[in-house]
């Protein structure tokens, strides 16, 4: 069976058919070549003859933890095996995938050797039969994401035996790409920081204003009063978000994030992640569920799937936490047909399985029509420009050079107001200051998206404005440092993110479109996350947590709340779970 990922950030990964030898043999090379990964080269060190490929060797990288760090650490094993370059690349790090290819081709040529010698696709064997295997848990929980990966911890803290299976090759999902923070109210993080106005109450109005009140009210009122203990709980598990700020959409301080500010999504899955390795937890991976078992009018187990194996899984308790469906474009059009040509943030897992297989079984959804787009998509990558950004000071202007709404409104109507500007885009403006305050930031410009200035002037004219647009700009840029300093922004109304001014040159401009974020409709579920069907009826044994379930965000999310969504529900998850398999247990003894 599979082993669950080790991340291995920036690590230096080294795989090898042979023995490896740094002193080239007969005929031999050893070469080293260089491609462009996500975030800056990607260095390979290739062994090799005119007919084979010895070793292949990642010997610098600086790659997404736990997306392209995957291809660095199955890609060179897989090319030593197949003897060619061509091999598939893996799912959602396709940037990655092709800069190692690149490298290894540039390393064969520097050699003297015919790369296109291994631009042969490995012989198509006729595929072979899958092997058919039974397996057993109690619970079995379908995706690793955030919301699987803390059902899992919490069940098996509850005494039950969990398999997760993830159809990815990597753990995480879109969670992983989750970059601002966690809101949770009336926690001892906010305490500390004399934060006193930002209790349940206020989270629970937030939610329900921001979700148009399309929200069910018990569901959000559930995550609101269980925020503080997720929090405790994660610190528990050596998961700290001891930074607090706001975010969009909310007048209060909510966030919750990492001490140095790195962001949440990638910091969480790999702490849950690690600490299901600690408790044993069994994580297939490549493994995707395709059905739900179901046995007198029970969930029972799921059918799953990897290249070699048809499973049937028996358990006890089924939990679905396969994400949302954010990357499928057949289901959203058939929903919002508006959304035909958006570019998506989303990972390509995020497909709709667990909505769908919830369905075959009778499982309701709510609100599907509902799909949010994020307001500062950098289009070319379809990479997501964090909101905190806008929490710590950064505004929107137009091509014209202005301001054009509240920037932290939220994120449907800060998308509208986008949408109808010139091109449909704006550009989120920060500072240095910001920048010293944040590492996403800081990516951001590495990676090459953010244009610069010394001077307002400077950049505006980089940005491409028009001489009107630069006189605008830098004169939007002084109203707005004034309105910090007085405390009010009297063109728009904007009441947060207004501690630091925009005055510390240099001075970036990304610019920004809205993207497909979010899909907050799905599974209908009570506030034990049992499944409800469309007769609104309980289906036993059966739960779901995260995006995959409906009803928690209503007609828009806030910023700041799958994450809490993801923990509080995937805890309940996990509890419940656990608890409806031991009474099954007791109720079979007392048979
Ligand atoms: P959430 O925030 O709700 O946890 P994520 O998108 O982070 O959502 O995680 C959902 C995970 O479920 C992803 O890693 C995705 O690849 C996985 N997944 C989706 N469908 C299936 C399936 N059919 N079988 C196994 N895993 C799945």
């Amino acid at each position: 069976m599979k082993s669950v990922l080790a991340f291995a950030a920036g690590a230096i990964l080294a795989v090898s058919a042979a023995a490896m030898s740094f002193a080239a043999e007969d005929g031999r090379i050893v070469e080293t070549g260089v491609g462009q990964g996500i975030d800056g080269d990607v260095v390979v060190q290739v062994e090799a003859d005119e007919n084979t490929i010895y070793s292949i060797e990642v010997l610098e990288q600086n790659e997404t933890p736990g997306i392209g760090t995957v291809a660095a650490e199955t890609l060179p094993g897989q090319m030593v095996e197949a003897n060619s370059i061509l091999v598939d690349n893996v799912a959602g790090a396709t940037v990655t995938s092709t800069a190692i290819k690149d490298a290894v081709r540039e390393a064969l040529t520097k050699g003297g050797i015919d790369p296109s010698v291994f631009e042969v696709e490995a012989a198509s064997e006729a595929p072979a039969e899958k092997t058919e295997e039974t397996l057993e848990a109690d619970v079995v929980i379908v995706g690793a994401g955030g919301a699987g990966l803390t059902a899992a911890v919490r069940a098996t803290q509850e005494g039950a035996k969990v398999l997760v299976l993830e159809k990815m090759p990597m753990v995480g999902g879109n969670s992983l790409k989750a970059s601002g923070g966690m809101n949770c109210a009336g926690t001892k993080f906010q305490e500390a920081l004399d934060i006193t106005d930002s209790g349940v109450e206020e989270f629970i109005e937030e939610t329900m204003n921001g979700g148009h009140q399309l929200n069910d009210p018990e569901l959000v009122r559930t995550m609101a009063e269980n925020s503080s203990d997720a929090v405790d709980w994660l610190e528990s598990i050596g998961a700290p978000l001891p930074k607090v700020a706001a975010t969009g959409g909310t007048t209060h301080k909510y966030l919750h994030s990492p001490e140095d500010g790195s962001p949440v999504g990638a910091y969480l899955v790999e702490k849950l992640n690690a600490y299901a390795q600690e408790l044993g937890i069994e994580i297939m991976l490549n493994t995707k569920a395709t059905k739900i078992l179901m046995e007198d009018g029970c969930a029972a187990g799921v059918l799953a799937e990897d290249d070699e194996h048809e499973y049937t899984i028996h358990a006890g308790a089924v939990i679905l936490a396969t994400g949302g469906f954010g990357a499928n474009f057949d289901l959203m059009t058939s929903f919002n047909p508006s959304l035909a040509n958006a570019v998506t943030t989303n990972h390509p897992g995020a497909t709709g399985d667990g909505i769908l297989m919830a369905e075959e079984v009778g499982a309701a959804t709510v609100d599907m029509e509902q799909i949010q787009l994020h307001p500062t998509v950098y289009q070319a990558t379809s990479m997501l420009v964090s909101e905190k950004m806008r929490s710590l000071g950064a505004i929107l202007v137009n091509q014209e050079g202005k301001r054009f709404c509240n920037d932290l409104a939220t994120r449907d109507a800060v998308s509208a107001a986008e949408l109808e500007q010139t091109g449909g885009y704006a550009y989120i403006i920060f500072d240095q200051n910001l920048v010293d305050n944040n590492a996403s930031a800081k990516d951001y410009i590495e990676k090459g998206m953010a244009s610069s200035g010394e001077t307002y002037e400077e950049l505006a004219q980089n940005m491409g404005l028009d001489e009107e647009g630069v006189k605008n700009f830098a004169a939007t840029m002084d109203t707005w440092n004034n309105a910090v300093a007085a405390g009010v922004d009297e063109e728009f109304g904007r009441n947060n993110g207004m501690d630091a001014d925009l005055s510390t040159a240099p001075y970036y401009a990304i610019q920004i479109a809205p993207g497909i974020h979010h899909t907050m409709g799905g599974i209908k579920i009570d506030p034990q996350t049992e499944v409800i069907n469309t007769e609104g009826e309980v289906i036993p044994g059966l739960f779901a947590a995260g995006e995959t379930t409906g009803g928690v965000h209503g007609g828009n999310r806030i910023g700041g709340n799958a994450v809490c969504d993801f923990v509080v529900f995937g805890r309940i998850a996990g509890l419940s779970a656990a608890e409806y398999v031991s009474g099954a247990a007791q109720a079979d003894e007392a048979a």
